[in-house]
């Protein structure tokens, strides 16, 4: 079945200016830590109350009271899953601290997904949206010239490391998402459009449709069976299967609780 676009005109900086403000403020707040905002807060407690024992600990058959609420899939690998709760587990500090010891020089991730310096492109850009494996990649190849700008994460992944690109390390996501931001501030020459790809819902949309003022926002819908049954039959997705429906599962079901 073909997958029918909707092109929404991008809303008003002033009708939705306290919106866009609180986004503002929450990503402000946010510049050392990973994404850990109030959402994240009212997440945590509620996470905490209903698992309060160390969840790798009752694995291996001990009750440890839990320290932390961990990502179980990072943030770096899909920050999309941030707020999703069942993303989340309960773990001790020594659980915690084995999970987290070998992310510890990778840096602010954060500021490099959401980079708060950025300036909006001068010039066109036009947003895609949509879930994975419902045809961005494919909408932007039918659509733009070959002078435009395309700014797609996974394919920078496939061009700097010939690879698949849903098979990459978490090195490798952020070494793209730097060269992404690259080519964000990168000038612009005339009639020539950015398309911007990204499979970013809820705050995070807002924050990008914030930050690069398109001029159009392309939303590629289809229905999460449709969006399952398509990641299902993608070879290049097997490997990952189990995070690429995770990714389609909170991109329909963004807030979760
Ligand atoms: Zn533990």
């Amino acid at each position: 079945m073909p997958i029918r676009p909707t092109t929404m005109k991008p809303l008003r900086v002033r009708g939705n200016a306290s919106a866009l403000a609180q986004v503002a403020t929450r990503r402000r707040g946010t510049t050392d830590e990973l994404g850990y905002d109030g959402d994240w807060e009212r997440l945590r407690d509620y996470h905490r109350a209903r698992e309060p024992l160390c969840r790798h600990c009752a694995q291996r058959g001990k009750v440890v009271p839990m320290k932390h609420v961990d990502h179980i899939i990072d943030i770096i690998d899909a920050p999309e899953l941030r707020l999703q709760d069942d993303n989340l587990q309960s773990l001790c500090a020594s659980c915690h601290s084995r999970k987290t010891r070998r992310q510890q020089n990778a840096g602010s991730f954060t500021e490099v997904f959401y980079p708060t310096w950025l300036r909006a492109p001068a010039g066109e850009v036009t947003l895609i949206s949509g879930p994975p494996a419902c045809g961005k990649t494919t909408y932007v190849r039918a659509h733009a010239s070959s002078t435009d700008v395309i700014i797609d994460v996974d394919a920078i992944v496939e061009s700097l490391f010939k690879i698949n690109p849903y098979e990459r390390t978490q090195q490798q996501l952020l070494t793209a998402t730097h060269e992404r931001n690259r080519l964000l501030t990168q000038p612009m020459k005339p009639h020539q459009v950015m398309w911007f790809v990204t499979t970013a819902t809820g705050h995070d949309h807002w924050w990008w449709q914030e930050k690069l003022t398109p001029a159009r926002v392309v939303a590629l819908s289809c229905t999460l069976k449709q969006c399952i049954e398509r990641l299902r039959a993608d070879a290049t997705r097997q490997s990952t299967l189990e995070r690429q429906i995770a990714i389609a599962h909170a991109w329909f079901n963004p807030r979760k609780r």
